[in-house]
Parts: structure tokens; C-alpha cells; sequence
């Protein structure tokens, strides 16, 4: 085990300070990687205050994560030292269930391991991305192609897995019209993600504040949900509607402005229950639907489109002293569209 530098939570209330983490030694199958960036996740944020539930302190978050290999076990065959590589929102699970075996370790069935606030097998608490180092199976390790900026590639281990999984699972794609609800840092991926795969984009955002960035990103059209003539106007268009807000949302509203056998699928995590009227549902044989990030194969096929296309997100860069008021912004939807921590900061 090793001590490595981190910044921390030490309670709900506090700010982060910096302190260590300790990572395992390297197994046969894991890797060592020298974090280079960290994203901020607004996952991040509810973790550490409790909004999802008790968590035990200090803990370090963060999983959005890219970093270079500087050692491997002796059975790793995936990864080399010097190679550029992502971790994600998993760092395990059984690989063995149902859903494993079919590539969706996501969704295993006997849960997967968190990249932080997760339980290894030997019961210790994970600890997450805002670190100098972390160690991970090679398994739940992405490769991150050179003609991504590394900068950039962090947030698509979360916000960019979280955005394409769902337009993939409904088939954004020519002929296809799809919303992205709100235009923060899922939306902004979605947005890209969604363009590259050729449907048409909406964004229905709260104003029209950031429609020329909708634009830009690849949205074709732009409307503010503020206004309600956007729901008599755009009533029945949609083949998907991507919900991105982490805020309570009026769903039959939304589920109105969806075609014959369209699907309202939510990324975005309130804490509190969203209440549908059924009869909203049975027009238009319509869908209600939720999805949580992505698999590793997929994973690794969002980052391989992504460089394809030309797709990242667009970042903030900070200094690991600067992530408390960086949290305050994220939390005032006050960042265009993801901040990015550069962990060279933490290095003493
Ligand atoms: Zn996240
Ligand atoms: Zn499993």
C-alpha cells in the first residue's frame, strides 16, 4: 500500500482539503496510473454532501479520470507503461452474472464497484479521482486515442458514457429527431454525440442564454422551455428526449412532445421521485426510461467515436486549490461545460 496524495472531503459541510489516499499494491491484473486530469462531476458534489446517502469520511471523489500507465501486473495484457488511459464510474464488478457477460458490467447484478464511496472485495471504501495516482484492474481501464486532447478526454468517462449509451440504446441516428433536455455538462455531449450519429438536435433549455453554444455544438434547433408556447409548438416531434437535469422536471410535459413510440430517457439524478400520469403514456404507445452510464465495451466505442469525429467536451481548466469555488459554480450551473482539474497542482 501506498500514500498518495489527494484532496479531500473530510465532511458533508467542509471544503475539500488536501490530504492522502492509499492505494493497493499492484495486483497480477491491475495497473498503475499516474492521473494526469480529473473531471467534476456534479456526482461528485452529492456524494459529499449526502444528498444520495451517508458516506464515510474522509473521502476522495472524482471519476472522470485519464492518466498514463507507469506500471503493470505481471498478467496484464490490455495496457503497457506509457500508455494513455481512462477510468470511469466502475473500477469492478463480478464479471460473471448476466449482465456482465453481456458487457453490461454497469448493471451487474451483484452491483458494481464505484470508482469512489465503492466497497472493494477486501471491504475497503474506494477513493476516488482528485488523487495523483490510482490503481485499477485492467479490465475497468479504457484506452484514450492520441488525437483526443488529453485535457478534454477526462468528463468522457462519465458525461460522454452517460450521454451515448442512452442515444445508442434508442437509436439516435439519420431521420431520427432528438431533444436533449437542458445544456450543461451531459447536455453539451449529448448534443455533439448526437449530431455525429446524424440525427436532428433540439435543445430545450430553461432560456435561450446558451443557444448560440447549442449551435456551435451541432443542434439544429433551440427552444426555451421557460416559454410555453414551446410545448404546443414542438407537441409530438420527438423519437428520443434525453433528460440531462439533476432537478425535478414537470415529466408529462416533456412526454407530450414525444412521437409515436417515443422514449423520454432521464441521465440526469434528483434525489426525489418523478411523477408521470400514465395516460400521458398510452398516446403514442410512449416510453419512460432511465439509464446509467455505460459499459466497458461501449465505453471504449464512445471514446473511439468521439476521436473519430472529432467530439470533446469543452472544459474548464482548474487548480486543485481552485475545486472548492469550482464546486460552488457547478452547483450555480455556472461552467461551460465541465471543469477539469489539473492534477500536475497536486504533485508536490
Ligand atoms: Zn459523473
Ligand atoms: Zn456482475
Amino acid at each position: 500500500m501506498t500514500l498518495v496524495p489527494a484532496y479531500t472531503a473530510v465532511s458533508a459541510t467542509e471544503p475539500l482539503t488536501p490530504g492522502v489516499v492509499s492505494r493497493r499494491a499492484v495486483g497480477p491484473t491491475d495497473v498503475l496510473i499516474e492521473i494526469a486530469w480529473a473531471g467534476v462531476c456534479h456526482s461528485d458534489i452529492h456524494t459529499v454532501r449526502g444528498d444520495w446517502g451517508e458516506v464515510p469520511y474522509p473521502l476522495t471523489v472524482g471519476h472522470e479520470i485519464v492518466g498514463i500507465v507507469t506500471e503493470i501486473g505481471a498478467e496484464v495484457t490490455r495496457h503497457q507503461v506509457g500508455d494513455r488511459v481512462g477510468v470511469g464510474c466502475m473500477v469492478g464488478s463480478c464479471r460473471e452474472c448476466a449482465n456482465c457477460l453481456a458487457g453490461q458490467e454497469q448493471y451487474c447484478l451483484r452491483g458494481f464497484v464505484d470508482t469512489y464511496n465503492g466497497t472493494e472485495p477486501d471491504g475497503s471504501v474506494t477513493q476516488g479521482g482528485y488523487s495523483t495516482h490510482i490503481v485499477v484492474d485492467e479490465h475497468f481501464t479504457l484506452r484514450v486515442p492520441e488525437s483526443i486532447p488529453f485535457e478534454k478526454a477526462a468528463p468522457l468517462l462519465c458525461a460522454g458514457i452517460t450521454t451515448y449509451s442512452p442515444l445508442r440504446r434508442w437509436n439516435a441516428g439519420p431521420g431520427r429527431k432528438v431533444a436533449v433536455i437542458g445544456l450543461g455538462g451531459l447536455g453539451h455531449m449529448a448534443v455533439q454525440l448526437a449530431h455525429a450519429l446524424g440525427a436532428e438536435v433540439t435543445v430545450l433549455s430553461q432560456s435561450l442564454r446558451k443557444k448560440d453554444d447549442g449551435l456551435r455544438l451541432g443542434a439544429d434547433d433551440y427552444h426555451a422551455t421557460s416559454d410555453p408556447a414551446t410545448f404546443t409548438k414542438l407537441a409530438n416531434t420527438f423519437d428520443l428526449i434525453v433528460n440531462t437535469v439533476s432537478a425535478p422536471l414537470d415529466v408529462d410535459a416533456y412526454l407530450g412532445l414525444l412521437t409515436l413510440h417515443g422514449t423520454l430517457v432521464n441521465v440526469g439524478a434528483p434525489p426525489e421521485p418523478a411523477p408521470v400520469t400514465l395516460f400521458t403514456l398510452f398516446e403514442n404507445q410512449r416510453s419512460f426510461a432511465g439509464s446509467k452510464i455505460g459499459g466497458i465495451a461501449e465505453t471504449q466505442e464512445m471514446l473511439d467515436f468521439c476521436a473519430e469525429h472529432d467530439i470533446a467536451p469543452e472544459v474548464e481548466i482548474i487548480t486543485a486549490d481552485q475545486i472548492n469555488d469550482a464546486w460552488e459554480r457547478v452547483l450555480a450551473a455556472d461552467v461551460r461545460y465541465r471543469f477539469v482539474i489539473d492534477i500536475s497542482t497536486l504533485r508536490p
